[in-house]
């Protein structure tokens, strides 16, 4: 920066350098509560997906006992029923005994038809809860995993933000005071950018164009020149210098 002749104006641009790489990081720090928030969505809807899986599951855990113990009861009416064969006198009666014994054994072949079923069901649905566990697992890990990286990007950019405000503070002391605040001023009304350069002969702040008087001024880049059009401070950059 040796084409500015001002220290004045070299330290305003310095100081605007820091400002506008402190907004960066600031900017940067809060969209990273926003993505451990969607990262922490994803694991959430899996978690609900496995909760969801266990209570079918168990559920059908439950109805199985319901039908097991069904089919117990149903053996042991048949039992019941058979045991009274020996005391039947007429015929009439073992028929009729018949009959009953033979209803409900189809009754338990139907129970153990269901059962049958269910145990397929169960081993499917015991398939799809480890399933969700195993995704559970996944996405547990890997929140964890970029959690830790969320979380060393934002403390990263901490130790950058106090490197800037102890670099800016070095140099906001050997600025006068009344610039500085018109500088501050500025760069609240025009949204962090209050000295920018010219090129063309056009402000790069608002973009009109520079009395040819004026521009010849900025050009020596030795004083303090407001924009007559944005009023923010100029100075002027060679071509194909970097700043
Ligand atoms: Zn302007």
């Amino acid at each position: 920066m040796d084409f500015i002749h001002n220290d004045q104006l070299l330290i305003l641009i310095q100081i605007q350098e820091k400002d506008v790489s402190i907004a960066e990081i600031v900017e940067k720090q809060k969209n990273l509560p926003e993505i451990i928030k969607s990262l922490r969505a994803s694991l959430d809807k899996s978690q609900q997906d496995l909760a969801e899986a266990t209570r079918v599951y168990d559920d059908a855990i439950k109805e199985r006992k319901t039908f097991e113990s069904t089919l117990k009861d149903t053996e042991a009416r048949i039992t019941k029923l058979k045991e009274k064969i020996p005391e039947i006198k007429t015929n009439k009666e073992y028929h009729a005994l018949l009959k009953e014994i033979t209803t409900i054994e189809q009754e338990k072949s139907d129970l153990e038809e269901k059962i049958l079923i269910l145990l397929e069901k169960l081993d499917e649905l015991k398939v799809k809860r480890t399933e969700k566990e195993q995704v559970v697992k996944e996405d547990e890990k890997s929140f964890m995993k970029e959690k830790e990286i969320v979380e060393k990007d934002y403390n990263q950019l901490n130790e950058m933000l106090k490197d800037l405000e102890s670099h800016k503070s070095g140099i906001v002391m050997q600025m006068d005071s009344k610039l500085l605040a018109e500088y501050n001023r500025l760069m609240t009304a025009k949204k962090g950018l209050a000295v920018v350069s010219v090129q063309g002969e056009h402000c790069l702040g608002c973009h009109m164009r520079i009395p040819p008087q004026v521009f010849s001024e900025i050009k020596k880049n030795e004083k303090i020149i407001y924009c007559l059009n944005c009023k923010r401070i100029l100075y002027w950059q060679p071509q194909n210098v970097v700043s």
